[in-house]
Formats: structure tokens, C-alpha cells, sequence
């Protein structure tokens, strides 16, 4: 490949709003065959909101929003700021400690308030969760949005449910990649239910779900090993790993620094579709380089 036709790309995508981090990146797209997608904020729009506040053992919807909001107070996953959005007062932590992928924890006037995945709680904590708890948390997730239990003093106090929405343009980015004859996998640490109800409203091949922010990494690594040319597709700290151990990271230009430092392409437009003119960009300079 020449290197003034290379350039000529990384112009043309910097007017498309496709900031590629050098000429060569161009060519790693060539080899491309699959697309690994991160979910919450790549696919999805990444702004959450409550949707639902269900409190059990007798605790009130409000306190329950409240301590979640303190503990939550620290972090700035989605889930957080959908949390602390919502509760319109809410104490002040004195400690304040995030497990990627799982929950928070933190002490709020001496005492310890958790917030997280379902199994942390029972598995790390061992918190017990009641009946209420497991409707609370299937009913909100075989309706697609993600259920967080909330636990203080040792025991479940209720469920938290949130949501985002599907980018607008993601279902077309998708139609687009296939068309390319790309194949796409969703990777993300939320739950089964979930996953499978934004995938298919997307139409995206594959779902990965319940994945550690560590084994996001891996199932990059193994995807090459099994002779794959892997571009993945994240915004968030979980991603960083997995995106610079692709043959292409692009990183949402809506996301964190740690993504964006650690791919090789940012999407400034943050939407799917971009991913796709990226790629097809890349195609059309180097199907010019003869
Ligand atoms: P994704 O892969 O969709 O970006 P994450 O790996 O960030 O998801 O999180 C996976 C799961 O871990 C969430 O669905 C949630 O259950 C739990 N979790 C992560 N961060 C938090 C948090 N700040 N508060 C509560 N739960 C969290
Ligand atoms: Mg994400």
C-alpha cells in the first residue's frame, strides 16, 4: 500500500468523524472477519435510567433508592448515574470501594451497604436472597433491563432495575457489517436475558454474556487463536484490555479515556454506524492500492 493513498483515508475519515491513529491502522482493517461488540453504551445509548424500585422486608422504595445512591455515589458506570440520578437525596459515604463488572460496596453511617450482580451478593457477601428478590430481578430482565439487588446489614433489602435504550442507528450499523460479510459477537458483563433481548433487536449474530472484564480480553485472544481477525468495539474501562488486543479497536468517542487510549480507531460520532464507515472506508483506500 502506498503511504500517500493511506493518508488519503485517514483524511477522508477524519471528515466522516473517524479519528484513526495512524496509516497503518487502514491495513489491519483489511483482514477483518469479525466484529466483537461491547453492549451498554456501544450498542445501547449508555444513558440508563430507573425503571423500577422494589423494596422488600419491609424497607420503603425511597430508602432503598437512597442507600443505593450513596454507595453509588463513587462510581461512574451507567448504572450508577442512573442510581444516583434518581434518588433526590441520599447520604454520604464514608468509604467507597467498585469491583469491575460485579457492584460497589461502601459504609454509609456505619454500615455496610452493597450494590451489584445478584450472584456477587451471594457468592462474595454471602447474602441470602429472598424469593421477592429473584422474581423481582427475572421479571426485570425477561423484559430486558438490568436488575441490581441492593443489600445493607447483611441482608437483601430490594431490587433496583435500569435500562438504556438501542442506539437509533444501531440496528442499520449491524445490517451493514453483515453486509460486509463480517460476523458480529455482543461481549458483555450483563445478564443472559438482557443481552439476548438487545441482540436480537439488532439483529447481531452471537451474545457472550455474564463476561468478566478480564475474559472480554479473552475471548478476543481466542477468537485469534481460532484464526479470526477480530475488530472489537467498546467505550468502557471493562473494554481496554479486549480492544487493544484486537487487530482493530475502536473505541466510542463517548467513552472513557482508558478505551480510547487503548484503540486504534475513535468514533467522535459516537454510533455504530461510524464503525461500519470506518470499515468501509478502509476497504475502498486500500481496494485502490494495487
Ligand atoms: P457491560 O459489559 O455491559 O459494560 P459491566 O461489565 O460494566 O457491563 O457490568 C456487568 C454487571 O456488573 C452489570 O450488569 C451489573 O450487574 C454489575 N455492575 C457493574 N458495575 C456496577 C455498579 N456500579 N453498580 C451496580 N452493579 C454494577
Ligand atoms: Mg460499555
Amino acid at each position: 500500500a502506498t503511504p500517500t493513498a493511506l493518508l488519503v483515508g485517514t483524511g477522508r475519515g477524519s471528515q466522516l468523524g473517524i479519528l484513526i491513529r495512524g496509516p497503518q491502522v487502514l491495513e489491519a482493517t483489511r483482514r477483518i472477519d469479525t466484529v466483537v461488540l461491547d453492549k451498554t453504551g456501544t450498542v445501547t445509548t449508555g444513558k440508563m435510567s430507573v425503571h423500577q424500585v422494589t423494596a422488600v422486608g419491609g424497607e420503603t422504595d425511597t430508602r432503598v433508592l437512597a442507600l443505593a445512591a450513596a454507595a453509588e455515589a463513587g462510581s461512574e458506570h451507567p448504572i450508577a448515574r442512573a442510581i444516583t440520578a434518581a434518588a433526590t437525596d441520599h447520604p454520604t459515604a464514608d468509604t467507597f470501594q467498585s469491583t469491575a463488572g460485579l457492584g460497589v460496596q461502601a459504609v454509609v453511617d456505619d454500615t455496610l451497604v452493597l450494590v451489584g450482580r445478584p450472584a456477587w451478593l451471594t457468592d462474595q457477601w454471602a447474602i441470602t436472597i429472598p424469593e421477592a428478590v429473584t422474581d423481582a430481578v427475572r421479571t426485570a430482565e425477561q423484559g430486558g433491563a438490568t436488575a441490581v439487588v441492593v443489600a445493607w446489614d447483611g441482608a437483601a433489602r430490594g431490587v433496583i432495575s435500569v435500562a438504556d435504550t438501542i442506539a437509533p442507528t444501531s440496528p442499520d450499523a449491524i445490517r451493514r457489517l453483515h453486509d460486509m460479510g463480517l460476523r458480529t459477537i455482543m461481549l458483555t458483563g450483563d445478564a443472559e436475558d438482557v443481552a439476548r433481548t438487545v441482540a436480537a433487536e439488532v439483529g447481531i449474530d452471537d451474545v457472550e454474556a455474564e463476561v468478566r472484564p478480564e475474559d472480554k480480553y479473552r475471548t478476543v485472544t481466542r477468537l485469534q487463536q481460532q484464526g479470526r481477525s477480530v475488530a472489537m468495539i467498546g467505550d468502557g474501562v471493562n473494554d481496554a484490555a479486549a480492544l487493544a488486543a484486537a487487530d482493530l479497536g475502536i473505541a466510542m468517542g463517548s467513552g472513557t479515556d482508558a478505551a480510547m487510549e487503548a484503540a486504534d480507531i475513535t468514533l467522535i460520532r459516537a454510533d455504530l454506524s461510524a464503525a461500519a464507515d470506518a470499515i468501509a472506508l478502509a476497504r475502498r483506500t486500500l481496494g485502490t492500492i494495487k
